[in-house]
């Protein structure tokens, strides 16, 4: 008589092949726990919004008590790039660069109407038209300058969007074809855009 247990019927790996599978609910819950409430912050601070991330880092706004951490000496050690001002033709191939050096799982919130979409300076030449045409976003912050307690909820967001992440999903649509698409192209020196 055949007495070994009948085969777990377990639901089909949708993207990391058999790993994904097996690891448990309650471990995945734990893990999205730890990153949402550690995201150590790279401020990449380009014109005046860049003063409103400081100011929600200081003791009056203190996102640290979120679980944000302040100032990661550069994006290899950064979890979450804020976007703060006016991205620029010129600037944006740095942004780019930056992103890319940041390991992974990584996070961006774009913060103010500049780097949401161009801002006041929509029809400038020299201006990216949003900082999502260069990067992936996960959360717009509006306002010109939005307040502090805009990040704050921006911030919020964010850790609603991690909590709910699955990263076997997650890596499962490259952000490399996000990356891939191209910059804005610059003027040519004495022609127009
Ligand atoms: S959105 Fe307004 S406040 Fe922010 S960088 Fe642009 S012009 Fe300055």
């Amino acid at each position: 008589m055949d007495v070994s247990p009948a085969p777990v019927d377990l639901p089909e790996p949708k993207r990391l092949g058999v790993l994904s599978r097996l690891a448990p609910e309650p471990m995945k819950v734990v893990l999205n726990w730890g990153r949402r409430y550690s995201l150590w912050v790279f401020n990449f601070g380009l014109a005046c919004c860049a003063i409103e991330f400081i100011a929600a880092s200081m003791a009056r706004h203190d996102f640290i008590r979120l679980g944000v951490i302040p100032f990661a000496p550069g994006p290899r050690q950064a979890d979450l790039m804020i976007v703060s001002g006016t991205v620029t033709d010129k600037m944006a191939p740095a942004v780019k660069r930056l992103y890319e050096q940041m390991p992974e799982p990584k996070y961006v919130i774009s913060f103010g109407a500049c780097s949401n979409c161009g801002g006041p300076y929509w029809d400038s030449y020299s201006v990216t038209k949003g900082v999502d045409q260069i990067i992936p976003v996960d959360v717009y912050v509006p306002g010109c300058p939005p307040r502090p307690e805009a990040l704050l909820q921006g911030i919020l967001k964010l850790q609603e969007k991690i909590a709910r992440e699955s990263l076997g999903e997650r890596y499962a649509t490259p952000s490399v074809t996000q990356l891939t698409s191209g910059l804005v192209t610059p003027p040519k020196p004495g022609g127009t855009a």
